[in-house]
């Protein structure tokens, strides 16, 4: 199935217009376009634009709240937890960190977890915000809301979701930050979304039928009796998607993805974030100086594809980012049903395509 380049910049405005049409104030509108627009721009189609008909079904089903801001539901110090609402989590997990952010340059480190938030989006973003102010963090966030997606490890059926983790170091002039940001599912659901859109096979292990069987058809988690989502790694990465669930999940005073809570067909992402200043513990100078390092050692081991060397966590993103600059590559499949969303929230299917089609200014 073909797929149609449109430049970053179209990608927005379109993003911007049905983000509106939703009820969103233009400055939400634009840090939610922003942040999806920056998903697709870093690779991760998975959690980019194409997210936009889900954003819907949640407004019209009045499980996602426009135009709100996170509550700080108790402020101690070091600690702060923040309520999000089930506002966009574009908005409320950015002013969520942003204040851990503030906080940290005067308590050294700040557990910060956010509860209710409709989809947070690409975790990798908090992990850049905080990297960007001259700080660490990590983040382990669950997904609940919807139906489970994720099989236990040795388990047959889905009975957790993708719950991603986010470890960032801010960079310096000789390194930019590392930052790990991934699902504990073998792969995000999004990408299984976007493989069963292009009527291409998802990889090796990545899923289950509805009898936990191995399958690379991604429709399997599209039908009725549904397959699932194995963990990356095995036993490991099962073991890191529990810690997601009880840290993300119970630890912010929101949902783990046991059945007594309410599945009301929405995406709530709880996050666990801790923020800390690397100053307190080391010189700055001693970091910066370890980590360039640490990264040009592991990078010079002789890669065993010379056309794929070794890379460190942050590195494809950086370079997705250079190579999409003025064309992202948009699925038929995901277009055509990103323009139906924004028409049942009354934006034109003409003026969509025609921003989109437009020649970069
Ligand atoms: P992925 O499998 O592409 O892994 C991405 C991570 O691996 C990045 O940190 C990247 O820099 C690193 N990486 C990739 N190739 C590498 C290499 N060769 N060497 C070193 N590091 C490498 O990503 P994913 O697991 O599919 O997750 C995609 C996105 O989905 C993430 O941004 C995640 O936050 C997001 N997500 C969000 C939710 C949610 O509920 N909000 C749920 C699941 C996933």
């Amino acid at each position: 199935m073909d797929s149609i380049d449109i430049h970053p910049r179209a990608l927005r405005e379109a993003a911007t217009m049905i983000l509106e049409a939703g009820g969103s104030g233009p400055d939400e509108a634009r840090i939610v376009a922003d942040h999806l627009v920056l998903a697709n721009l870093s690779g991760h189609d998975s959690h980019g634009i194409g997210m936009l008909p889900a954003y819907e079904r949640s407004l019209s089903n009045g499980t996602l709240n426009p135009n709100q801001d996170v509550a700080l539901v108790r402020d101690d110090g070091a600690v702060m937890m923040f309520d999000g609402g089930m506002g966009y989590g574009q908005v409320v997990g950015r002013q969520a960190t942003a204040a851990a952010i503030e906080r940290c340059r005067s308590t050294g480190v700040v557990v910060a977890p956010v509860r209710y938030c409709h989809h947070l989006g690409r975790i990798g973003t908090y992990g850049e915000q905080v990297a960007d102010a001259g700080l660490a963090s990590l983040h382990f966030v669950n997904v609940v809301g919807h139906q489970a997606l994720v099989a236990p490890y040795r388990g047959t059926d889905a009975r957790y979701s993708t719950n991603p983790i986010c470890l960032s170091l801010p960079g310096s002039n000789a390194q930019p930050p590392v930052l790990l940001d991934m699902a504990t599912s073998r792969i995000a659901h999004g990408k299984a979304r976007v493989a069963h859109n292009k009527g291409e096979e998802a990889p090796e292990g990545s899923l289950i039928d509805h009898r936990g069987r191995k399958t690379r058809d991604p429709s399997v988690l599209f039908r009725q009796p549904t397959g699932a989502l194995t963990s990356f790694g095995d036993h490991k990465g099962y073991g890191l998607a529990v810690f997601c669930e009880l840290l993300g999940g119970m630890m912010s005073g929101g949902r783990t993805a046991q059945p007594e809570h309410e599945m009301e067909g929405t995406i709530i992402n709880n996050m666990f974030m801790i923020v800390f200043d690397p100053d307190r513990l080391i010189p700055r100078s001693a970091m910066e100086h370890e980590l360039a390092a640490l990264v040009a050692h592991v990078k010079a081991s002789p890669a065993a594809d010379a056309d794929e060397p070794v890379l460190v966590p942050g590195d494809p993103e950086r370079a997705s980012r250079i190579e999409r600059a003025d064309a992202i590559p948009v699925d038929a499949e995901s277009w055509r049903q990103i323009v139906a969303a924004g028409d049942r929230l009354g934006v034109e299917a003409g003026r969509l395509e025609a921003v989109a089609s437009a020649p970069p200014r």
